[in-house]
């Protein structure tokens, strides 16, 4: 039910209608007793009239997805210091001057991994992919001091512009190959934490792998794959093939929520069980697609 004094946030983007956010935010307000409507905003054209006209119109904060999470930039009043480097946000919060932006994608793909048990301190690691999302992954990777990162993409380019973009300790080995370029069996170590952030097998395309070759998967010890739809991905069945470990995107999508809606609400922290009812009806949202 909507109240004039209801606080008001919403999420823009382009495409948007298939955003599982409206329904995942809706299950954190009504879960905590907080009188807070979230609503899709899709923003075709001109974003910075869209940010000016829903600061105007008293949103509370947003969530910002494909493609504005690095455009949105400029329009905003200042950029929390880890959203900064990675050069991206999709989280929006209100203030006197306008809107601070954060970036919650890399502390909820954190708290995921955690969850999962997985830690990337000392691990070798591997991206595939170059784009938006494998720049949390790198960046997370770089925080949490992994010992090794080989980024792995279709172009030269984006893995140029990643290492460019956010810098990487001395320590750590880093290593950048085409998918051309790539020779599986001269990868070094046999135990990768491999994290597939490509759009390569996401929904309605569940039949695509970026990579198909059994021998990578041999060299791997746990996949992540960012894709929460399908739930199980054909990369994710190529670990399950080996009898490995492999987890989905659906809990960094979760978190990734919970940590803006902590943002918008201050002062409150979600509660264990409304984090499950969240995942729970995710599932069941998801669960046509498989
Ligand atoms: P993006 O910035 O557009 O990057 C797409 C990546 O996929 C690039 O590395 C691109 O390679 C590669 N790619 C696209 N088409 C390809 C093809 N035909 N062959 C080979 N490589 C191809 O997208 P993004 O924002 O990073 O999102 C990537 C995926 O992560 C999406 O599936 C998205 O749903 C998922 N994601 C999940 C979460 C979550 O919360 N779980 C959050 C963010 C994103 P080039 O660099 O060569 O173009």
């Amino acid at each position: 039910m909507f109240h004039t004094q209801s606080i008001v946030c919403g999420i823009i983007g382009n495409p948007i209608g298939h955003s599982l956010s409206p329904l995942l935010h809706s299950i954190l307000s009504e879960g905590m007793g907080v009188d807070m409507v979230y609503v899709p905003l899709y923003v075709r054209e001109n974003l910075k009239l869209a940010i000016e006209g829903a600061y105007a119109l008293g949103l509370e904060g947003m969530n910002i997805t494909i493609p504005y999470k690095q455009e949105v930039i400029p329009y905003l009043v200042e950029v929390e210091k880890n959203a900064q480097r990675i050069g991206a946000v999709n989280t929006l919060k209100r203030t006197q001057d306008g809107y601070i932006g954060y970036n919650t994608d890399i502390w909820g793909l954190k708290k995921a991994l955690e969850k999962s048990g997985i830690s990337l301190k000392n691990r070798h690691i591997i991206i595939l992919g170059a784009g938006g999302a494998a720049k949390s992954v790198y960046m997370l990777a770089i925080l949490e001091e992994a010992a090794s990162i080989t980024i792995i993409n279709r172009s030269k380019k984006n893995i140029k512009r990643l290492i460019q973009d956010i810098p990487f300790s001395k320590n750590m080995q880093l290593q950048g190959y085409t998918l051309e370029e790539l020779d599986i069996l001269g990868l070094p170590y046999d135990n990768y934490i491999a994290f597939q952030s490509t759009s390569i097998g996401m929904y309605p395309n569940n039949a695509d792998c970026i990579i198909n070759e059994r021998e990578f998967y041999k060299k791997c010890e746990v996949g992540i794959d960012l894709i929460y739809r399908p739930a199980q991905t054909k990369f994710m069945k190529y670990f399950k093939e080996e009898g490995k470990l492999s987890i989905n995107g659906l809990d960094m999508l979760l978190y990734q929520g919970v940590l803006s809606w902590e943002i918008w609400n201050m002062g409150y922290q979600v509660k264990e069980s409304v984090i499950e009812e969240a995942r729970k009806q995710l599932k069941k949202a998801l669960k046509s697609d498989d």
